[in-house]
């Protein structure tokens, strides 16, 4: 059976956490009553203060998500927390596929072609930019206007008109900022475009989509020329 956790996710308590993704990780009961925890997460699963990518755990083995949730995967899936013999052996992300390619001795490993992915990675990492930028710039127009606005209004005291005029000058600037503030991104729309990269960020083999453990395009040409988890090859064409 399989428990998929996260924002969208089966397991048996909701979580709101914004931080934590729609589908972050995924639980495996195993036949003998183990369980196997597979991070599906850009922002990483933590167990025992390390990062896993594929871990057995037991119902009592606290597990991070995101930036600051933490559940016992008792809590998670609904279990109790009994002091069962498979205890929490987290074993680190490096030993990763125990068993990953499900016994089929397949000759060769197939081949997939990963560049969709670097736009897939080149459209996320420019709008990131983008919205930085962005926020930029908006912060020092507003800083500027701030001090401009506020140097104009003592002249209305001492040369009338021209005082008014230059404190309104200001003062609609300061509203032509603040429109512009509706530019940028709010949470809800960063957060639903680092989902839809994490949905795509994932292995081109339509039978593994695993999550992609290279944080960008280039790293995943260069260190990672094949999946960690069903083997296939990735390729540039
Ligand atoms: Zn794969």
């Amino acid at each position: 059976m399989e428990i998929i956790i996260g924002r969208q996710g089966t397991q048996k308590t909701p979580i709101t956490d914004p931080t934590v993704s729609r589908r972050h990780c995924k639980v495996t009961v195993n036949g003998d009553g183990s369980y196997t925890l597979e991070n599906l997460s850009q922002s990483g699963t933590i167990v025992n203060g390390n990062p896993i990518i594929r871990a057995t755990v037991g119902p009592d083995t606290r597990i991070q998500l995101g930036q600051s949730y933490s559940a016992t995967l008792g809590e998670l899936i609904g279990l109790s927390a009994t002091k069962s013999s498979h205890q929490t052996s987290a074993t680190p992300s490096s030993s990763v596929p125990a068993g990953a390619s499900g016994g089929q001795q397949s000759a060769s490993p197939k081949t997939y072609s990963i560049t969709h992915l670097q736009h897939v990675w080149n459209d996320f990492n420019n709008t990131n930019l983008e919205m930085e930028n962005t926020q930029r710039r908006t912060n020092l127009v507003r800083a500027g206007l701030g001090i401009f606005t506020m140097c104009a209004m003592p002249l209305c005291y001492f040369f009338g008109p021209v005082g008014y005029v230059l404190t309104a000058v200001g003062i609609l600037g300061n509203i032509y900022s603040f429109v512009g503030i509706k530019n940028a991104e709010t949470a809800e729309e960063r957060q639903s475009r680092r989902d839809a990269f994490d949905d795509a960020w994932i292995c081109p083999n339509p039978e593994c989509g695993h999550s992609l453990m290279a944080k960008n395009y280039r790293m995943l040409v260069r260190n990672h020329q094949s999946c960690p988890y069903c083997k296939c090859k990735y390729i540039e064409k």
